[in-house]
């Protein structure tokens, strides 16, 4: 051959196998948009904190560390407080305005299905698709088989690199798994295209949580849940698997951390093979719900993504209404009243505002500190039993976490409340920038 037909043969292999290459790594990936590394959620419930929450992230900026900031707010806060998700984008956008922010930003519908997504897709750019009501639905017998043949080729001993001991997925496995995610998958699937026809192919991030389940997903069980989004064509960008141990809404986490150790790094090389073996987004990483103020597994969580350099998404939703909370609470006054009377009229209406947060909450009821004490507390013991600071005597993570699920209450008062949020706007603003900055960014990031 001469030299013109030896390099005409090159070029040829090399577009081969660069064709090759794409359809297998990237068939999903078809996105004018992609989540950077590390990103936060971060929750707005009345729609006034977006320059104070902002200002974590470009503190965090300024320490060397990117941070994309997400606003989220589930169908469930719209509900409760009565808001629209165009409010969501316009706080948002304000915020982002103002504070001059130049890094992308996004607004996340959060836990929604296909009866509510609509609302949505106009305001949102991230949708988190939340299936896990359809976990363990009926699915008919003969997708039960496909799905056991589809992935018939891991049956065996099955080695995933990074993760030292072989897993050993049997037939039966195979078919449990199906049992319990094909019809939760299937039914992500139909949200995600029912988005992409309005919004079209790759202008949206899509997440796919089951987290608010009782039983938490193992790393084998993520593996198969990952290759059936991929086979039903769901470009996932974030994923929010349920882990060991809980993570209740407001406080630290409850659980063995070795545990959760160990799970957390199977779940990040399970990603890096879902991803090569898939073609799912390169980008693709996992989504922590319930992500705020889970002090004790930071650390763990930080090294181990430094370690095998990964990404992650944290969701910290509600933990800056606590810190409205605390803020009216150390103005005093009758801003100090409100933020009481709030707790006061919840403790009355416990099982109501507690039953729709059943799976992320554990609340001893007779740790609540009963209206004859707390009544006598001044602003700054009262922000003390809610703040956040495991060192501090006067933390209630019982509290805390009544209060968390509080916030219709505050909804309720309308007006009253919202113009107590802006009379206080400056103390307020200074506990929301230093919760997210230095009590959770710094912690993960080892700032
Ligand atoms: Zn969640």
């Amino acid at each position: 051959m001469c030299v013109h037909g030896i390099f005409l043969v090159r070029v040829i292999k090399v577009i081969w196998q660069a064709v090759r290459g794409t359809s297998k790594q990237n068939y999903l990936i078809c996105s004018n948009m992609q989540l950077k590394k590390y990103s936060f959620g971060v929750g707005d419930r009345f729609a006034r904190q977006g320059e104070a929450q902002l200002k974590a992230f470009m503190m965090a900026d300024d320490k060397g560390i990117d941070i994309t900031p997400v606003w989220n707010k589930s169908n469930r806060e719209h509900l409760t407080v009565g808001s629209e998700p165009a409010e969501t984008r316009a706080a948002a956008g304000a915020a982002v305005k103002r504070n001059g922010w130049k890094g992308p930003w996004f607004v996340d519908a959060d836990h929604i299905n296909l009866s509510n997504v609509d609302k949505y897709i106009e305001s949102c750019n991230f949708f988190t698709i939340d299936v896990a009501d359809y976990i363990g639905e009926k699915v008919p017998e003969s997708e039960l088989k496909q799905f056991a043949g589809k992935f018939g080729r891991y049956a065996g001993e099955l080695r995933i690199p990074g993760i030292p001991a072989p897993f050993d997925v049997s037939r039966d496995l195979l078919m449990a798994a199906a049992e319990k995610f094909l019809f939760a998958v299937k039914e992500a699937s139909g949200v995600y295209r029912h988005i992409e026809r309005t919004k079209g192919k790759g202008n949206f991030l899509t997440e796919v949580s089951m987290d608010e389940v009782a039983a938490p997903q193992t790393p084998l069980e993520l593996f198969f849940i990952l290759g059936s989004l991929a086979a039903e064509s769901v470009p996932v960008d974030t994923i929010a698997p349920r882990f060991t141990g809980r993570f209740n809404k407001g406080v630290d986490y409850e659980g063995d951390i070795s545990r959760f150790a160990l799970e957390f790094e199977q779940n990040l090389h399970i990603i890096d093979y879902a991803v090569s073996e898939f073609g799912l987004p390169s980008s693709l990483k996992l989504s922590i719900h319930s992500g705020s103020d889970k002090f004790s597994i930071y650390p763990v969580i930080g090294n181990l993504i430094r370690k095998h350099d990964k990404g992650i998404h944290i969701k910290t939703a509600g933990t800056t209404w606590l810190e409205e909370m605390t803020g009216l609470a150390m103005a005093g006054g009758d801003a100090l009243e409100l933020a009481r009377n709030i707790y006061f009229e919840a403790l009355g209406r416990f099982d109501e505002l507690c039953g729709p947060y059943a799976n992320v909450i554990d609340i001893d009821k007779h740790s609540l500190p009963a209206p004859a004490e707390a009544g006598g507390w001044d602003g700054s013991r009262f922000a003390s039993a809610l703040r956040h600071d495991p060192d501090n005597p006067g933390y209630n993570k019982h509290m805390r976490q009544l209060v968390h699920v509080a916030y219709k209450i505050a909804a309720e008062k309308g007006d009253v409340f919202t113009a107590m949020l802006e009379k206080h706007r400056d103390v307020i603003a200074v506990q929301v920038t230093e919760n997210i900055f230095r009590r959770h960014m710094c912690r993960l990031f080892d700032l």
